[in-house]
């Protein structure tokens, strides 16, 4: 196991007790150590350099109040501008639209985009009521188009009917078509991915969604690709302006660190995490409990 940056920090301002405010060579040391825990946390190092600079400035000078240690102190700024940058609340799925209200899925193959498509209906139906339609616009992989399918039947939601012969445009065209005049509340379009980012397959994601008008244009990243995270990331908010992130595999990402990158490279907030395999294995995100987890 790690040994917590709160810990690391109370060893380096041992002894530093009472002092009026921290000077520069203890923040200096500190930093150091809280390098050190982001890189841990799988941060990615650009995010790391300039998140450290931000820290450094604000905790220079920094008055020292009595009833905590400078080290709690360091660790409470860290802790604050962790939260500030991941967002400080949570950032729900915007339904407040006119339905049916359209959400698209993009994201490399791989990263949790079909499941995190059937999580999210799951929820949308049970908890919000909403009546939603399904339609898989990946026509390269038909076994992707059918996984779809299969995972809308297990969480009682309705699948757009596959026919084989169309585009991904001619799909969304149908989708919406279909979203309408069905009276469905949301449309989820699951598009393609591929294991690495490709200009044919951005071009003609570009297409569906200036045929698609969608209300968010969710990416779907896994959590463990670590530092690839952030130019995967940057390339699909480069060409889509996406509307938010959500990371998948969290489960599996112990100190939480791809969240930090995520938000830092895009800007764009981390509305979901998915924490799990099964169905139900999808979360709001909070930045304040993923910013304990990255401090441990
Ligand atoms: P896609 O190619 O992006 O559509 O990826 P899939 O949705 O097919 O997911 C690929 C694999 O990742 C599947 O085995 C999923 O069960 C698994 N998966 C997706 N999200 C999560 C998650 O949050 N945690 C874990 N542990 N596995 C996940």
């Amino acid at each position: 196991m790690f040994e917590s940056l709160s810990d690391r920090l109370g060893k380096i301002f041992e002894g530093l007790r009472g002092r009026g405010a921290l000077n520069a060579t203890d923040v200096d040391n500190a930093m150091r150590e809280i390098r050190r825990a982001l890189i841990e946390a799988d941060v990615s190092l650009e995010v790391v350099r300039a998140f450290v600079e931000q820290v450094k400035e604000r905790a220079v000078g920094a008055e020292v109040t009595r009833s905590v240690t400078p080290g709690q102190q360091v660790v409470k700024i860290v802790h604050d501008e962790l939260v500030a940058v991941l967002g400080d609340t949570a950032s729900p799925i915007d339904l407040n639209a006119r339905a049916p209200v359209t959400l698209l899925m993009v994201g490399l193959q791989g990263s949790g985009k079909t499941t995190t498509t059937a999580k999210i209906a799951k929820r949308l139906s049970e908890k919000n009521k909403k009546k939603v339609l399904l339609a898989s616009l990946d026509t390269r992989r038909p076994a992707a188009m059918e996984q779809l399918r299969v995972l809308g039947e297990q969480v009682g939601v309705d699948t757009l009917p596959i026919v084989s012969t169309e585009t991904p445009v001619e799909i969304a065209r149908r989708a919406e078509r279909e979203g309408r005049l069905g009276g469905y509340d949301v449309l989820i379009l699951d598009t393609a991915g591929r294991t690495h980012i490709d200009e044919e397959l951005m071009a003609e994601t570009v297409a569906i969604k200036d045929i698609a008008n969608p209300h968010e244009i969710l990416l779907v990243v896994d959590a463990l690709t670590g530092q690839d995270a952030i130019n995967v990331a940057r390339s699909f908010d480069g060409r889509l302006d996406i509307t938010g992130i959500v990371l998948t595999r969290v489960d599996g990402d112990g100190r939480g660190g791809a969240a930090l990158s995520m938000r830092a490279a895009t800007g764009k907030p981390i509305k979901l995490i998915g924490v799990g395999e099964k169905m139900d294995a999808l979360e709001d995100f909070h930045p304040s409990r993923i910013a304990d987890r990255i401090l441990g």
